[in-house]
Order: C-alpha cells, then sequence, then structure tokens
C-alpha cells in the first residue's frame, strides 16, 4: 500500500475523536507501515526491545515517511541504540524521585519540595517517548509502583504542607472524564490544596482529547484553579489542532505552559530552538521550562552537554525573540530542579560599578551598590 501525502494523512486522522485515537492505535509494524517507510533498523529495534511503544494516528500521520532522523518519528518510533547504556542510571527513578529514603510515602507520591508533590496516577501514555525518564515504569516496566489513588489523597489530606498538587504519569488525560473528574473534586475538597497541575501531552499528540466532556470537567470558576503543563519539543508537533485545544483549555480558565525535553538532533540548534518556542506562543502555550534530557537508562543517544540548553538561550532567545518566548532550562535532578542561566551577563564588577554584556556582546555599567 503507498502511503498517502502527509497533508491527506492528517486530515483524514485528526478529524475522528480521541476514541476512535485510541482504537486505531499505532504500536504494531504493520499498523506503522501505513505511515512511514521503516527501515531495517527500526524493524529491528520494534521486534527486539522488550519495551512499550506506540503512538496516535494524529502523531504518526506528522511524522516524515522517508526520513529516519524526523523529529517527530524518533520520538515515536524505538530505535536500537536504546539497548546501548554508558551514562544512563540504573534504578534511574528510585534515586530521583526518592524511592530509598526514610520518609514514608504512597507510591504514586514524588517529593522533592516542602510544599509541592508529583502525584503519579497512572502510566498509561498517548505516546510512548521514546526520551521518556520516566521510562522504567511507563515504557520498560520493570519498576512497579501501585497507583491507589485514595491512598495518594489520604497522604495529601494529612500533608498540611501541600499547596500544590502536580497530577502526573503517564499521561492523566488517558483516564476517563468522570475518573478525571473524581481526582480534581477529591483534591478541591482538600482544604490546603490551593492549586492543581496536570502535566498531559495530549494536546501536542492527541489534541482530539480536549473535547466537550473534557472542557465541562475542566471548565466553570473555581477558588482552587488547574494549570498545565504540556511537552512539545519541535515547531512541526504545533498544528491547527493544537491550536484549537489550547484555546479550549485557555476558554475553560486553565492556562497552557510548555515543558520542552533538549533533544539531541531535534531540537539542541538555534534556528529549531527559537522556532519551537515562537510557534508555541503562537497557539498560546507559554514556555515554561526546557529540561536537561535525564539520566535514565537507555536514552544516551537524545543526551546533549549538560550546557547546551543555557547555549541556546544565549544564542536562540535571549534578546533574539520575545520575552515570553523565554524559558528557564533546568536540570531536574534527586534534589529538585537546578537553573542553569547562561554565564555571559556579568563581565566585570569592582567596588564602583558592574559591567554587563548583552546578547550582541555590546557593554554597559551600572553603579555598584555596597
Ligand atoms: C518537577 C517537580 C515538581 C514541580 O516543580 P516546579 O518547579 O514547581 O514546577 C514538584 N515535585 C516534584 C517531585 C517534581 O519532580
Ligand atoms: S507522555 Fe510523558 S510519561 Fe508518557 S512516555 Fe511521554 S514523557 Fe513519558
Amino acid at each position: 500500500m503507498s502511503i498517502a501525502s502527509k497533508e491527506e494523512r492528517l486530515k483524514r486522522y485528526a478529524e475522528q475523536g480521541w476514541k476512535e485515537q485510541l482504537s486505531q492505535y499505532v504500536n504494531t509494524l504493520e499498523r506503522l507501515k501505513e505511515f512511514i517507510n521503516v527501515t531495517p533498523e527500526e524493524e529491528e529495534a520494534i521486534e527486539t526491545l522488550h519495551t512499550k511503544w506506540g503512538t496516535t494516528p494524529y502523531y504518526a500521520a506528522l511524522m516524515d515517511p522517508d526520513n529516519p532522523e524526523c523529529p517527530i518519528r524518533r520520538q515515536v518510533v524505538p530505535c536500537v541504540k536504546e539497548k546501548e547504556n554508558s551514562y544512563g542510571m540504573e534504578d534511574y527513578l528510585i534515586y530521583k524521585e526518592n524511592r530509598a529514603t526514610g520518609e514514608k510515602r504512597p507510591d504514586s507520591i514524588a517529593r522533592q519540595y516542602t510544599d509541592r508533590i508529583a502525584f503519579t496516577i497512572t502510566d498509561v501514555c498517548a505516546n510512548y517517548c521514546r526520551h521518556c525518564f520516566r521510562k522504567e515504569v511507563v515504557l520498560d516496566q520493570k519498576l512497579e509502583l501501585r497507583f491507589d489513588i485514595d491512598e495518594g489523597f489520604e497522604w495529601i489530606r494529612e500533608h498540611t504542607e501541600i499547596r500544590d498538587v502536580l497530577v502526573t504519569g503517564g499521561d492523566p488525560f488517558m483516564l476517563t472524564d468522570d475518573k478525571i473528574e473524581h481526582v480534581i473534586t477529591k483534591l478541591r475538597e482538600i482544604p490546603h490544596v490551593e492549586m492543581i497541575r496536570i502535566g498531559t501531552r495530549t494536546p501536542i499528540v492527541m489534541p482530539q482529547r480536549i473535547d466537550e466532556g473534557l472542557k465541562k470537567v475542566l471548565g466553570g470558576y473555581h477558588d482552587v484553579p488547574i494549570w498545565i503543563n504540556t511537552q512539545c519539543n519541535h515547531p512541526r508537533e504545533i498544528t491547527e489542532y493544537t491550536s484549537r485545544a489550547v484555546y479550549d483549555l485557555l476558554s475553560c480558565g486553565v492556562n497552557v505552559g510548555n515543558q520542552a525535553v533538549l533533544l539531541k538532533g531535534i531540537n539542541d540548534d538555534v534556528e529549531t530552538f527559537r522556532e519551537l518556542h515562537q510557534k508555541l506562543l503562537r497557539v498560546r502555550i507559554r514556555p515554561y521550562y526546557v529540561f536537561y534530557c535525564e539520566a535514565a537508562p537507555g536514552i544516551d543517544h537524545f543526551r546533549t552537554t549538560v550546557e547546551k540548553g543555557a547555549e541556546l538561550i544565549r544564542d536562540a532567545l535571549r534578546g533574539h525573540t520575545t520575552g515570553l518566548a523565554q524559558p528557564m532550562y533546568v536540570i531536574a535532578t534527586n534534589i529538585g530542579k537546578i537553573p542553569l542561566m547562561p554565564d555571559y551577563y556579568i563581565v566585570d564588577k569592582n567596588e564602583k560599578e558592574y559591567t554587563l554584556r548583552n546578547y550582541k556582546g555590546e557593554t554597559t555599567t551600572l553603579p555598584n551598590i555596597t
């Protein structure tokens, strides 16, 4: 069967609802071949890696059928390089989420800060991202966690210092409307919870999920707001359907931010990095974080140098484009997220003044108040 043109495919699949997206899920070699010309290496990876993979027909339709280096394709199709692991840490999530420390917590609760926690409620996703830092739970299923949400609610209720609950996964929007409504309602009943955050890739990989039913669950005025962060890593992931989904979320009073992952060969060049952040604003998504690709096992091939993200902010964003397009570059660690800024700003400092440098290399001075 020949592969239809990209526009034809996208149109054909994008108009379907989210349940159809899932019933026509792309997670077999045969299905994948309807979208791309699978290379022998890709076929080998699919047949020999013991890992979960798959995506929605909508997101699959965005892949370049002929180029295995396509930035979307590399996030979807397993790669033989996932077998190599020179720099990743085994049991990464145990370390990263402080699961071996003294504090007793349910599996669903990851804690690094005093006032906020990550609450994992599912390990199911719409797209199984090859670079996922939680791959030991989500893709490889080597680490089994109990997602007992009632146990999670109970823990949060007992910890009155928690004011911000980040609901995560997996992808929480893979749950039914009723289940999502239940989680939101239960959290809003806890007096010290001031805000709910949801991490979901669906606006990017399955924008059809933001439908009338979900809008009803999320909409209306509430004193406990919902903030969403999605994950978009490349400008080609942003379509008219993304734009509509984000607009609908905003219409429900839900803000939408982005948490990109810095990925070698996907978004680590100046042009792509700038275009990604400009295009996010065109569909009303506010760049929030860019993450250094974490040291999970089997994703060495996606990792850049640590400094790369700060260099890209220096060379592609700060001063070069809109202030709203500036994310913070962070390294996520077991002791929290650590921001890394470009280090060119302060050229010199003496008792009298600071010498500051801008993005063009020009300098200026500022009095030093001692
Ligand atoms: C990322 C994360 C948070 C939220 O961090 P923010 O910087 O507030 O976005 C909270 N808890 C855990 C365990 C996290 O990994
Ligand atoms: S959607 Fe998130 S949790 Fe799921 S595979 Fe992608 S990065 Fe991992």
